[in-house]
């Protein structure tokens, strides 16, 4: 095949890591990747029906897509993701003009379905549950093109058995199924072998990781079949492969978190200081309603045994505010959570209904906007106060950072992320190669980021500086 593409996308880390998967099949189907939708021939939306407003945006942005299409004879649309799971036939209903609408469940389709829709027209396919291949399961298994040579992303999982009411992932993205163990320790091996050194292993709820397979090996009759959280010793796994000094993971469920998890980040070197534990209402009233499956008292409980185990643990989370049926003392519990949770850094969201879950359909229990409003503003305060005294603790402290580039503001200031993923900014005597560890003291904290000095080089990359696109 030959013509351009862009990929654009929408919403979290696991989307990122599909586009990127999106793109690696395209240019292994022959395209070009293209520098701007100008010069693309395909454009491919990845969308994500989680965050807010996110129908609007992927249809406000069809609308600018179609001016563009008719520019140019043989240009064609593409969208995936999310939100097309969600909405279906309902992408083509709003927007005809658009020639691909796929899912979560076939992204290993995206170059066979252009190619369709080139020759027969117009096409929609989604697929109602995962394809039980590994290539097909695990965007990991597919051919990626990815920006970064240094990090990378290995899906460990897909799916959430859980079913918060806020979110649309269980209905979008399926039931969980875990990657076999080898599989993954396979791919961290090879990516090491290319000169990666920062892993990230991603899923919906990954402490939860392995429990199917257990439980299908116990069915088959494997009386052998481990009864330890797999989760730990994938850590652990991991973090052995030789090559990789970082080892990260996001997102754990507070509910399903375990003391051999921390055991296995405290012993491991190579997994960082940093715990993603995303409390989102401080409430136990509110945090049954959105069927978290923990209290307040235990949350702090496990974050306490965490600090205790793991030794400078950074720690984030997630809040919403205004979740439906909120009152004012709910959110006062959020606040005093939060303060009790010291965190490093929150994402904090005002509640908006994602159409599909249980907590769109509350909506006679609304929190005004205004009221939302004013609540998230006394909650950003209150994280910003102890992100802001962790950060300023730090002032005196050596620590290792990979540089991850010129920073955006000055290019002749470096950007790198601590151990505990915390944005670092120096300046070096003379140029780093991005994918470089280096020494570098903390001379100033702000509530999201770190001034310091150079120290010492400690590791040049030794990555190529593209990693070239697997064929299947
Ligand atoms: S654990 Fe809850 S919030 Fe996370 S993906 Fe599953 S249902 Fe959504």
């Amino acid at each position: 095949m030959s013509g351009r593409y862009v990929v654009r996308t929408y919403g979290c880390q696991m989307n990122e890591h599909d586009s990127e998967r999106i793109a690696g099949l395209l240019s292994a189907d022959g395209y070009e990747e293209a520098s701007d939708e100008n010069d693309a021939d395909i454009v491919v939306l990845n969308t994500c029906c989680i965050r807010e407003n996110a129908d609007n945006k992927l249809y406000g942005n069809l609308g600018h897509l179609k001016t563009w299409k008719d520019e140019k004879e043989g240009r064609q649309i593409v969208v995936a993701g999310c939100l097309s799971q969600k909405d279906r036939d309902g992408v083509r209903g709003r927007a005809p003009y658009v020639d691909v609408v796929l899912g979560t469940h076939n992204v290993h389709r995206t170059a066979e379905l252009i190619s369709h829709a080139r020759e027969h027209g117009p096409i929609t396919e989604i697929l109602e549950a995962a394809v039980v291949d590994e290539h097909v399961l695990f965007p990991s298994a597919l051919p990626v093109r990815r920006e970064v040579s240094y990090a990378a992303w290995v899906t460990i999982q897909i799916g959430c058995d859980n079913n918060c009411a806020f979110c649309i992932v269980p209905s979008v993205r399926g039931e969980e199924i875990s990657r076999p163990f080898d599989d993954v320790v396979a791919e961290v091996e090879r990516f090491a072998a290319d000169g990666v050194s920062e892993i990230t292993l991603l899923g919906q709820n990954v402490n939860s990781y392995g429990r199917d397979l257990q439980r299908a090996a116990r069915r088959d009759g494997d009386d052998e079949a481990r009864l330890r959280p797999l989760f730990a010793d994938l850590l652990t796994a991991v973090g052995d492969v030789d090559g990789i000094r970082r080892v990260r993971f996001t997102s754990p469920h507070p509910k399903d978190m375990r003391p051999e998890t921390f055991a296995a980040m405290a012993q491991s070197p190579a997994v960082c200081e940093h715990l993603h534990y995303p409390l989102q209402s401080g409430s136990n009233r509110v945090l049954a309603l959105m069927h978290r499956g923990y209290t307040a008292d235990r949350y702090l409980e496990r974050l306490a045994d965490a600090r205790r185990r793991i030794p400078d643990l950074a720690v984030s989370t997630d809040i919403i505010v205004g979740f439906p049926g909120e009152t004012e003392a709910d959110f006062e519990q959020t606040l005093e959570v939060t303060a009790a949770a010291g965190y490093d850094f929150a994402y904090t969201f005002i509640f908006s209904p994602r159409p599909g879950t249980e907590a769109a359909d509350l909506e006679a229990d609304f929190v005004d906007p205004a009221v939302a409003g004013e609540r998230f503003e006394r909650l950003r305060a209150v994280v910003e106060r102890s992100a802001l005294q962790r950060h300023e603790a730090r002032v005196g402290m050596v620590e290792e950072v990979l540089v991850e580039g010129p920073s955006k503001k000055d290019p002749s200031v470096l950007a790198g992320r601590t151990r505990q993923n915390k944005l670092v900014h120096f300046t070096p005597p003379t140029p780093l190669r991005t994918g470089s560890y280096a020494t570098v003291e903390i001379t100033h904290g702000a509530p999201h980021h770190l001034l310091g000095n150079f120290v010492d080089l400690i590791a040049e990359p030794t990555h190529r500086r593209r990693i070239p696109v697997e064929a299947l």
